[in-house]
Formats: C-alpha cells, structure tokens, sequence
C-alpha cells in the first residue's frame, strides 16, 4: 500500500466529518484514531475482498481466544505504510504514539491466545489461506491493580476507543439454538495483513445477540416475562473472557459459550460451501479445520449434525470429519483437560450429545478395550479423547511436549494411531515481537544482512560471522530499550530502576508450574546475603515480574502479594537498592510485553521439567537478544539446540528424573539441610510480612512444606541449583562474552519463527 499526503489526509478529514462532525484541528484522540484506521481499512478494503473471494482450500482455525493485543502499529507496519503515516500525521501536528494508550484487543488469557494471534499474522505473510474464527467478548482479560500487593481486578472495556479495525457483517448473522433459548450470532470481520504481501486473511469473531431486533417473527412468539430474560441472557454468552489459562472451570456458560462459536462457525462455512455446488463429501479437499485445544472441540459433534440435517449417514459424516478436523494439545496437567458432565451437555444440547454417544458407540463397535478408550464414561465426556478419535492429526507444541503425549498422557491413543500425532513447534511472529517492539535493531540488523529475514528468519545465522562487530551497536541498542522502559515503569508504577542494572525478566501468566515463587524465594535470599554482608560484589540486578493470576487461584494471588511484599522490603532498604530493585508490573499484557521483551537482559524460563508445553514467551526473549535462565522444559531444550546450551544458563531437574524424585520428596528435609533457604521460606510465617491478616502467606508456605503432596513443582528441590546458576549468570552478566551469548540466541532463533510453524502445519496437516 502506499499513501499519498493530500489524499490520505482527505480521507481522514471525510471520515471525521461524517462520523464526528469535525477535522484534523478540532477532532480529539479518539476521533483521529478511529478515522485514521478507517482510512486505512478503506483503502485495503480491495485486497481483502480479493482474498477472501479466491476459491483455493481454505483452513478455518477454531480458537476460543485470540490474544491480539494493539492492531494499528501491527497493521501499519504490515501494510508497508508505518513510516509513511507517521510522517504524514506529524505534519498536521499529531504524534503517532499517542496511541499507544489504545487499550489491547485481549480476547485471550495468555501463551495459547497469543499463539493464535501469532500464527493469523504469519499464515497471511506466507499467503497461507488460514482463517481465525472465534468469540467476540464484551470484556477481555480483567484489568490488573495492585492495592497493597494484592491483586485486584477490573472489567476490561477494550471497546471503549471503538473497534474500527473490525467490520460488522450483519447479513451474514446465524442464528444458534440451544434447548433453552435461540439466540442470533452477528460476524465481526477483522482484516489479517500479510507483511507487505497484499494478502488479507479475516478474523470472524461472533457476537451473541437477542433475537428481537432481526427477527419479529421468533420474537412475537415469545411471551412477556420471557422476551426480557431471553435478551439478557442472549448477550450474557459472549459478554466475558472467562479468566482461567490452563484450568477447566465445569460452568454451563462456558459450555454455551463453546457450542455458539462452533455453531455459527459451522453453520456459515457449510452455508458458503454448498453455495459452491461442490458435494459435501469432497468438502475436507476445500475445507479443513484446527482445533486450538478442546475448547472448540464440540465442532466435530456440531458437525456431524449438521451434516446429518443434510441426509447423510452417520458413518459418511463420520468420514468427513475425521478428514477435515485436527486437533492441538497444549497441556498436559490434568486440571486443563476438559471433562463435561453428560447429564449437563445433554440438557443443553441433546442433539450434539447425541452425535457423541454415537462416537462412543462406534468405538465401542470396533472392539476398543472400553478401560484405555472412552469418550463417555461413567457420565463424564473426556473431550481430548472425542478429538484424538476422530481428528486426523493431533499435535503437541514442543519436542518434549509431543514425547509425553505419546508415552503419558494419551499412550494409549498413541499405540492404536501412531500416524495421528505430530509435533508442530510453536512459534512467534518477528513482525510484532522484532520489527515493531526493537526498530533499531531491525535497522542495526537490516544493515549487516539485508531485509530477507524479515519473512524467513532463518536467515538471522547470516549474523554469525559479524556478532562480535556487532557488539557494541547491540549493547548501545539494548541499554536504550533499558531506559525507555525504566522510564516507563517510573511513570506506570512509581519506581525507580537504572538501565545499568542487568534486567531479569519472569512475565507470564501466574501459576505455580511456572514457578515465580521460585524466583521470588532466589531474591529473597539474595537479599539477605547482600543486607549481612556475605555477598560484597553482587551484580546491581532489576527483578521484574508481570503476570495476572486467575480470581478464582488463592495460591497464584498469594505468589503475587509475597512478591509485593518482597518488593516493598527491597526497594525500601537503601543498603541493599543499590544492589537491587524488584518491580512487579501491573496489568502484564501483549503491549507491555512488547516493551519489556526488547529490553531485558535475562529470560525466566523456570518451569517444572515436563510442565511447560512450549512456552512463547521464552522465544520472544531469545529473538530479542536475552540469555535464557531456564529448566530443560517445553521449547527451551531446542532453544538451547539451536543456541547452544553454553549460550544459555540451564538448571534443574530433568523431566525423566522427576517421577523419582518425588516418590521420596521430602520438604522438611531439604530445609533442615539448607538452613538459608530455610529463612526464606519461613519469613511467610514469621512475620516478616505483613499479608493483612489474610493468612494468604501461611497457605502458601503449608502448600509447599505440608501436607500430603507437599511442593508439589518441587520449587525447594531446585532452589540449590537454581541459585548457583543465577549466581553464575550474573557474575558474566555485563561481559563481552555474556553479550556475545544474548546475540548468539538472537542470531539463532530463526527456527521459533511462527512463519516456520505455519508452514510445518500446511505441510503436514492442512495441504492448503
Ligand atoms: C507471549 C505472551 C504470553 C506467553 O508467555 P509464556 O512465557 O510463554 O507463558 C502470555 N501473555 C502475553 C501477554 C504474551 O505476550
């Protein structure tokens, strides 16, 4: 695209007119965001219809969050007019950054939101017909305050700057039934740019509506009490994100929510295919679909239905979607993987329930051992289980993630369909999380080995020869980045840290997996140390946190006020700030990221072995330019593959050693014989902090030392060797050779590219 001063500024001056009634001199901040996005969206309007128009196979990605974080500087960039419009905004006196205070579209909780944001963006730059189809939530991820440590939540109003990067396509409303109630489902279209390639994939995502405002004639059979109640309840589907990551929460409105987005998704892709005039059976050579974990699962029984109401068979729409529908697992942890009450589904959906006891009956007729294979048992639908039989592919997000697939978690679904399961390697996007969060060291890159790395990062190892030319411009760009940050932190959350200390990063969800109360234990000791005297020339570090813990989670809320107390402790001992700072950002989300990742000097990967799947955060540190201070967990053993281990700083208990060590895990013992990390632990008890009178504190300290499966992510069992490493890291921290780690990791990275992991999933699965 390119933009033409004059023309574009007409544009805009149209737009504000008949929107606002007022130009460029008068609009406000909101006004000249939604009437520059709407200028540009009009003038992409061409290619995106000529996309979505082409009658290639197309592959529809099912995902209950899309993690999409700010469109406008993403969409600028992508369609090659970033610079353009900055300039031409600044001759009419307005700063492009200013809207940055746009809010975040985070219609997702964490990794498998982001993930899919990620893959949207790479699937349009390889021109990869792939489609996201999803939810239109009211309210995203609540907002994040602290007040006195503790977390606080907040409805997430991301309308409230207008969405006018989506379009509404109400003649293409569906209307989605349940036992109880017939509600509309209206498309809201987002445009997907492909890195300056002219393709434009589309995000449909569905908003629930009541049915009174199209449709007189269902509404006019209904009868008073019952009009009101069925208004409220329409739009109550789609109002709110439910804010767990990686925990099942058993509500029927979930489950309301997962049937309308497959439903209307369904419903509108067979509505389109028939117009096609193409048979149905053909339909997966056209067709194809991903499953992003089983959230959308219920789009196979959904389908089978429907295909039903169509007049075939059960067994010839069996057959289409075993060939059209695949299947990604994120998870392992039992907590996750979803588990419906029959009764409770077959209330709300008999019809869907239906289908899925034919499933089960008809793994039953192939003489399936009933003890290793289940869809149905003993009233519990296992929705993993629905997926892995019917899907074509099924795959995990990581190398050793796939393994455990295969020899735990579904072994024996592995046994009966080795040829199902793959592994796809997540991925990040180097568009947002390079090009757009780190210009300058795009640019500081673009000069040593041109542009084409921008669309196939692989080509980053062309560094290799020049790294330790480039040593100083990255050190210079990196301490940058620190003070744009810390400057940042200042104004957002009241303190101070200096660009001269070496940054170490943990910011992901919180959970106790990921082990931030691990790290939190690290700094606490390393305050002591320091405060007594025994350490004299520790490294002047900033430990920053950002993480949102699910309302429900009493642990992770408790992890988070320990670390504020912590905090508290730290920055207010003058003796000991000028060794250390501890900050735990508020409301960690995709654009805080954006300004952290580019300035970090360590990346807390901490994880259990065995617990992580994947992990992308760790991948957008290493592109960066960041050392990973990790367990051998999800990605991080192919990022120290592809890096080098000696690049990274690696601890911990290997995933195959686990089960061993907690057959004799005992807590107590590891502090008696570690009386340093004993004082640390204690100081949740002993009144070192002050937890309101909650006891969050104590819980948390029992969670770990008590009890019958007492530390269950064995934090006390890695703490030892946790801290020599740390301690290792930070004594070549600010070296030559430790840069020269941090660029080996960014001229490395190539294979995290979610260009690469689109790619993967076209050739092995999708054939589109
Ligand atoms: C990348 C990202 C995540 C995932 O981080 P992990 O460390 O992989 O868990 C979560 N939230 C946001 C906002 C992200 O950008």
């Amino acid at each position: 695209m390119k933009l033409n001063k004059e023309e574009f500024l007409a544009d805009v001056n149209a737009i504000l007119r008949g929107d606002y009634a007022c130009d460029l001199a008068s609009a406000n901040k909101k006004e000249r965001y939604n009437a520059l996005s709407k200028a540009v969206m009009m003038k992409a309007y061409d290619a995106w219809m000529k996309s979505t128009q082409s009658k290639q196979k197309r592959c529809a990605y099912f995902s209950a969050e899309f993690l999409m974080g700010r469109a406008i500087y993403s969409n600028l960039l992508n369609l090659g007019v970033l610079d353009e419009a900055r300039k031409i905004m600044s001759s009419v006196g307005v700063d492009l950054g200013e809207f940055e205070e746009v809010e975040d579209a985070a219609l997702g909780n964490g990794g498998l939101g982001r993930l899919a944001a990620c893959y949207l963006e790479c699937a349009a730059s390889r021109d990869l017909p792939l489609d996201g189809y999803g939810i239109r939530y009211r309210y995203g991820l609540f907002r994040q305050t602290f007040a006195d440590g503790f977390q606080h939540e907040e409805g997430d109003d991301w309308l409230k700057w207008g969405d006018p990067w989506s379009v509404r396509v109400e003649r293409e409303a569906v209307k989605v039934v349940f036992s109880d109630q017939t509600v509309w489902a209206v498309p809201y279209d987002m445009p997907i740019f492909g890195y300056r390639n002219g393709v434009v994939n589309t995000l449909r995502l569905w908003q629930s509506e009541p049915l009174r405002p199209f449709d007189f004639a269902s509404f006019n059979e209904m009868k008073g009490e019952r009009i009101a109640e069925e208004n409220f309840n329409a739009t109550k589907i789609t109002d709110v994100l439910y804010p767990n990551d990686n925990t099942m929460v058993g509500k029927i409105l979930r489950l309301r929510q997962q049937y309308f987005m497959v439903s209307a998704s369904l419903q509108d892709i067979l509505r389109k295919y028939k117009k096609t005039g193409k048979p149905l059976s053909e339909l997966p050579e056209h067709r194809v679909f991903q499953l992003n974990d089983t959230h959308p699962v219920l789009a196979i029984p959904e389908m089978l239905r429907l295909l039903r109401l169509e007049g075939l068979s059960f067994e010839e729409a069996f057959d289409i979607c075993s060939r059209a529908f695949n299947f990604t697992n994120h998870t392992i942890m039992a907590e996750a993987l979803e588990k419906w009450d029959a009764l409770a589904l077959k209330d709300l959906l008999p019809a869907v329930y239906e289908q899925i006891v034919t499933c089960q009956q008809k793994l039953e007729k192939e003489g399936a051992d009933p003890n290793r294979y289940y869809i149905v048992k003993d009233g519990i639908v296992h929705m993993a289980n629905l997926a892995i039989y019917v899907c074509a592919k099924v795959n995990g997000v990581a190398q050793i993630h796939t393994d455990i697939l295969k020899r735990e978690t579904f072994r024996d679904w592995y046994e009966k369909y080795p040829d199902k399961f793959v592994n796809i390697t997540n991925g990040i996007t180097p568009r947002r999380w390079m090009l757009l969060n780190n210009p300058e060291m795009a640019k500081e890159i673009d000069k040593r080995i041109g542009t084409q790395w921008h669309t196939e990062l692989s080509e980053l190892s062309k560094l290799d020869p020049v790294l330790t030319e480039m040593l100083p411009a990255f050190r210079g760009i990196k301490k940058k980045n620190k003070e744009k940050l810390a400057a940042y932190i200042e104004k957002a959350e009241g303190v101070k840290i200096s660009p001269d200390f070496a940054f170490d990063v943990q910011v992901k969800r919180l959970h106790e997996y990921k082990r931030q109360l691990l790290n939190a234990l690290s700094i606490l000791y390393f305050y002591y140390e320091i405060k007594e005297g025994r350490m004299k020339d520790f490294t002047p570090t900033a430990f920053l946190f950002g993480a949102k813990a699910a309302p429900g989670y009493y642990n992770a809320k408790a992890i988070i006020k320990f670390i504020n107390e912590i905090a508290k402790l730290v920055n207010g001992d003058e003796a000991v700030s000028r060794y250390m700072k501890v900050v735990f950002v508020q409301n960690y989300n995709v654009s805080y990221a954006e300004k952290i990742v580019c300035a970090a000097d360590i990346s807390e990967q901490i994880s259990m072995a065995g617990m992580e799947a994947s992990g992308t955060g760790n991948m957008k540190f290493m592109l960066n330019g960041t050392v990973t201070l990790g367990t051998m967990d999800g990605a991080n053993v192919e990022i120290c593959e592809e890096a080098g281990i000696e690049n990274n700083y690696i601890f911990g208990a290997r995933v195959e050693d686990v089960p061993d060590i907690k057959k004799f895990y005992s807590p107590r013992q590891i502090l008696a014989e570690n009386p340093a990390l004993k004082r640390v632990v204690e100081t949740m008890i002993d009144g070192t902090f002050d937890d309101g009178g909650t006891g969050v504190l104590r819980k948390l300290y029992e969670s770990i030392v008590e009890g019958y499966d007492p530390d269950h992510y064995i934090v006390l069992y890695d703490f030892a060797d946790y801290v020599r490493v740390k301690e290792q890291l930070l004594r070549d921290y600010g070296t030559d050779e430790f840069y020269l780690k941090c660029l080996k990791n960014l001229a490395h990275s190539g294979k995290f590219s979610a260009d690469r992991s689109v790619s993967d999933y076209s050739r092995l699965i999708w054939h589109i």
